[in-house]
């Protein structure tokens, strides 16, 4: 049940039907949002202005923030890709509230109450 709303994404966007999203729930909303953006974004491109369909090859964690890999290359894709990554360094994966960047045996985004047992 937890994982629903991964399934609900790759149900809506087309594009991310089969995409790998190994991310907390806390970047739930981040992550709605930033597909509802990027969709729209797709939506502007004429569909074969890059002679393939766009997909999402991953979502996941990378040194404590979300990433997320689109192709084929479009600039203004790339900038909301890099927008939810920016974003991300001040939310944390478990439960969505503010957290920052803590620097531990992993490096995470998690709030105060998250952060405990990461030594950082
Ligand atoms: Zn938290």
């Amino acid at each position: 049940m937890p994982e629903d709303w991964k399934d609900e994404l790759r149900q809506r966007y087309a594009w991310a039907a089969r995409t790998p999203l190994a991310v907390g729930e806390g970047w739930r909303a981040l992550l709605a949002d930033t597909f509802e953006r990027l969709d729209a974004a797709i939506r502007s491109v004429p569909a074969d202005a890059n002679g393939m369909a766009f997909q999402c090859h991953d979502v996941k964690e990378k040194y404590g923030t979300l990433r997320i890999e689109m192709v084929p290359y479009v600039e203004e894709v790339e900038a909301i890709c890099l927008d939810a990554e920016n974003r991300s360094e001040t939310v944390c994966d478990v439960c969505g509230s503010t957290g920052r960047v803590r620097e531990g045996a992993w490096v995470m985004v998690r709030c105060d109450a998250h952060a405990k047992g990461l030594g950082a």
